[in-house]
């Protein structure tokens, strides 16, 4: 349907935007590609966990750190690409916190 103005002219059909690309929760998916079947990050390598202040706080090494929540991570997230099944080197391994 086309909607006629105040001067009698037609408007050309709007059309519905085209809908957003589809984002992994876990940003290193977007950026690496999904890691295998059935992982998380929980297990892998390159999770960090930052003890700051009497908090940890959950991140991914390949991401760029900051100290704000933009940058926090969840050991529950489907594990991307560049997952490598380990122990990371940090000392707060183990200790979990907030989302797990
Ligand atoms: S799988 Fe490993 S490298 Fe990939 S996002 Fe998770 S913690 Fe980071």
């Amino acid at each position: 349907m086309s909607d006629i103005t105040l001067w009698g002219a037609s408007l050309p059909p709007v059309e519905e935007p085209a809908p957003a690309p589809e984002h992994s929760v876990n940003p290193c998916i977007d950026a690496y590609g999904k890691g295998p079947e059935g992982t998380c990050c929980r297990t892998c390598v390159h999770l960090l966990r930052l003890e700051y202040h009497n908090k940890v706080y959950i991140k991914c090494e390949l991401r760029k750190i900051t100290h704000g929540a933009g940058s926090d991570h969840r050991a529950k997230w489907d594990a991307c690409k560049r997952y490598q099944e380990g122990e990371s080197t940090d000392d707060n391994r183990g200790y979990d916190t907030y989302d797990n």
